[in-house]
């Protein structure tokens, strides 16, 4: 019996690397200083996983900015536009495609990005064109290998599997199939294994998660050819394929038929297929099995108890030495170290485990299946009760909160009257023009806003100082909004550090660690919220800030408030109940707040949900479910109001169409969405489906430092109008404005208001 893991984090326990490539970017270190870190980085994990008793200890998983950006460099999958930039100089290269460049007579856009899988984590996208060719040109693999046999350590190195790398990638021009490549691509691989093997590697993982994914016929065949044909060529290999976020599916039999050495099951995800794979007649006896039974994706402590069930259960169709515990996905997805955490409670942070908790867990989890344990049980028993006790504490179960969710009613997640009534009964009350003008809730985040809740939080700034200072701060965004003229107000955000942090300060059921940092994108790391108990509202959230702006002008104010989807998504959520249940009783807190805010004056309240649409499960036939239970969680939150209050919902991104029932089932009287980089192209699919409902395409591109003028804007609205009815369209940003400066922001608002009031002229 062997253990493994799929990928450690590279960011460092100190975020050492986006620390290192920052100050790179800035010039501040050259070239070489960069790669030292980066080698200290990988030499600490690969020691550390050795010292935790890791056998196949994966290399290549490591990556300066993006593993596909890396793959894209290996096999010279190099965009037309980058080629000025001499090749030789493979970082400038490199950093170019992640980041874009600009410099003396270069001027070139980065490549896009979008979300891996159903993570937060961001990968760059491939881009193939027609007379697409593929060359060995980057040599990192092979690199990492050496640098890990240099300290003594044979690795595993990791490739994105060739099928997987096709199929995350764009046509950039029409004509072809991405896949149709895989004829030019796969000699390329085949290089490249080659010179692995003569270097002595035994075994290769290939990362194929699109075995996750509904593949068709071709798909599913193309993956068959690429391993039998590296299976043909390096009969001695042992190809280890990894598959995970979710089961083989219907790919299952094509899987079980591949010549593959090692078979890697996410047992997390998908416990189910370990049975069907065992009662396989395709499953050859042969094949070994990485069983993925500890999770990449969450933190909390593994359940040994429940481990070694599962092992035992493969144990009796697959021989001992065939069978490998490893983590379900790669340890990307989690923070460093628990062992950092010293603010965390200690009840809490029993129940936990971080990467390098997890490669131990591992290897416990081994060490228990071998006959001699007996050094192990201690811990065996010691993660017994930590799991108990975190069955019935206190801290995490609320038996109020559990009742409230279980009196649900039907009534619960329903206005009192349909969209039209209310309508009708918000235009009397809140009395706006046609084509309403408003944002979507922040303002500029200026430096000095950062530094005074920073010197709040380190308890150098009194409370009443700092309260004293977010004041003004609202006042003079009212009295800026007032001036220019929108229709619509909001208290513009200068408290809240994140749309979900903010929340989950003030919730029972949340904790926060100091250093659980996972890379999002490059450089950048999120830390999410760690929900591990029932959630209650104790106190009001927002109310203080609403109502106070609101008292400051006659222009209705938007209340504005994250919505329970995206309080789920964005943080590691609790493993011992349903996610729909968590989410229900966020939308249960959500909703107390809503009604205080109306209870409070408020007329117009916003749930931002930008969250939604990534929730969606990576299989189609699991799109209904969770659709239906993370819109009924957007309705409680919303439905505790009368029909005169009217509701705003927001999501930023742009792929609606196949979402777009399940959107309107919202039914949120207005919705405010992302459309002015598509030329509301986007738009579409509200206009095919006959959304029913108030809607604001966006017109201003807030990912910009760049002002629209008045007639890039007036064109967007002219658009819309061509196809919506204009009682119900609304003016507004793309998304919130925290990250752009003020000056930029009054000019592109105050064009807004421009256009809007232009429209109004000509009706
Ligand atoms: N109300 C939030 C803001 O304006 C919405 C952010 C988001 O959609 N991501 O910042
Ligand atoms: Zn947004």
């Amino acid at each position: 019996m062997k253990t493994t893991i799929l990928g450690y984090p590279r960011i460092g326990s100190h975020r050492e690397l986006k620390k290192a490539c920052e100050a790179f970017w800035d010039k501040k270190i050259n070239e070489e200083d960069l790669l030292k870190t980066a080698l200290d980085l990988k030499t600490r994990n690969w020691l550390q996983q050795q010292e935790s008793g890791i056998d196949l200890i994966p290399s290549n998983d490591f990556s300066l900015y993006d593993q596909v950006l890396d793959t894209c460099l290996m096999v010279g999958c190099i965009p037309e536009r980058y080629k000025y930039i001499p090749k030789e100089n493979t970082l400038e290269l490199y950093f170019a495609m992640a980041r874009g460049l600009q410099k003396e007579g270069i001027d070139v856009t980065a490549m896009e990005m979008t979300k891996w899988f159903d993570t937060n984590y961001h990968y760059i996208v491939p881009e193939f064109e027609k007379k697409q060719t593929f060359n060995y040109f980057s040599k990192k693999v092979i690199k990492e290998y050496k640098e890990a046999l240099a300290i003594g350590i044979e690795t595993k190195p990791v490739l994105i599997g060739p099928v997987t790398f096709l199929l995350l990638g764009k046509e950039k021009e029409e004509g072809f199939q991405r896949l149709d490549l895989l004829d030019k691509l796969l000699p390329v691989y085949l290089e490249i294994i080659q010179e692995l093997t003569d270097l002595g590697v035994e075994y290769i993982q290939f990362d194929e998660p699109c075995l996750a994914l509904n593949l068709g016929n071709n798909e599913r065949q193309a993956i068959t050819t690429t391993y039998q044909t590296i299976h043909r060529q390096f009969p001695k290999l042992k190809i280890f394929l990894a598959n995970y976020f979710d089961c083989y599916g219907d790919n299952l039999e094509t899987a079980l038929q591949l010549p593959v050495d090692t078979l890697h099951l996410d047992l997390v995800r998908c416990q189910l297929q370990l049975d069907d794979i065992l009662n396989s007649e395709h499953f050859n006896k042969n094949t070994k099995l990485s069983l993925g039974v500890v999770d990449g994706r969450n933190i909390w402590k593994n359940d040994f108890e429940a481990s070694l069930k599962t092992i035992e259960k493969a144990l009796t169709k697959v021989p001992f030495e065939n069978i490998c515990i490893s983590s379900s996905c790669s340890l990307l997805h989690t923070p460093y170290d628990l062992d950092l955490e010293t603010n965390l409670k200690f009840d809490i942070k029993q129940w936990l485990a971080f990467a390098k908790q997890k490669l131990e867990e591992i290897n416990t989890i081994k060490n228990l299946c071998l006959p001699e344990n007996d050094a192990y049980l201690p811990l065996y028993e010691e993660n017994k009760l930590a799991n108990l006790n975190r069955k019935t504490s206190k801290l995490i179960h609320n038996n109020e909160v559990k009742n409230r969710v279980l009196k649900l009613t039907e009534a619960d997640s329903h206005r009192e009257s349909n969209f039209s009534i209310r309508q009708a009964k918000q235009k009397n009350a809140l009395n706006l023009p046609l084509y309403p003008t408003t944002t979507i809730g922040s303002f500029p985040q200026t430096k000095e806003v950062r530094n005074w809740r920073l010197k709040h939080k380190k308890g150098q700034l009194s409370q009443e100082d700092y309260d004293n200072l977010i004041a003004k701060e609202i006042e003079d965004s009212i009295r800026f909004q007032e001036d220019i003229g929108l229709d619509v107000l909001v208290h513009g955000e200068f408290e809240r550090n994140d749309m979900v942090e903010y929340f989950g300060e003030r919730l029972n059921g949340f904790a926060f660690s100091d250093f659980g940092w996972v890379q999002s994108y490059g450089s950048r790391c999120v830390k999410p919220p760690i929900l591990f108990g029932d959630v209650s509202r104790e106190n009001r959230m927002t109310v203080k800030w609403s109502e106070y702006a609101q008292s400051l002008t006659e222009k209705p104010l938007k209340g504005m408030l994250t919505g329970p989807v995206t309080i789920l998504q964005w943080s590691f959520v609790r493993n011992d109940q349903p996610r729909q249940a968590t989410c229900n009783q966020i939308a249960l807190a959500i909703r107390d707040e809503v009604v205080d805010l109306e209870k409070h004056g408020l007329k117009i309240i916003q749930i931002d949900e930008p969250a939604i649409r990534e929730g969606l499960p990576l299989r189609k036939e699991a799109w209904a479910e969770y659709l239906n239970w993370a819109v009924k969680a957007f309705r409680i939150s919303a439905s505790g109001v009368k029909d005169e209050t009217q509701i705003h919902t927001h999501m930023c991104y742009s792929e609606f169409n196949d979402i777009i029932a399940s959107i309107a089932d919202m039914d949120a009287d207005v919705i405010t969405i992302e459309t002015s980089r598509s030329e509301m192209e986007l738009l579409e699919a509200f206009v095919n489906f006959n959304y029913p409902n108030e809607i604001g395409p966006g017109v201003y591109d807030i990912h910009s430092p760049r002002v629209p003028s008045l007639q890039e804007i007036e064109n967007l609205l002219l658009k819309a109008k061509q196809v919506l009815p204009k009682e119900h369209i609304w003016v507004n940003p793309d998304c919130g404005l925290k990250t752009r400066d003020w000056p930029e922001t009054k000019q592109a608002l105050e064009n807004i208001v421009k256009a809007a009031k232009k429209l109004r002229q000509q009706e």
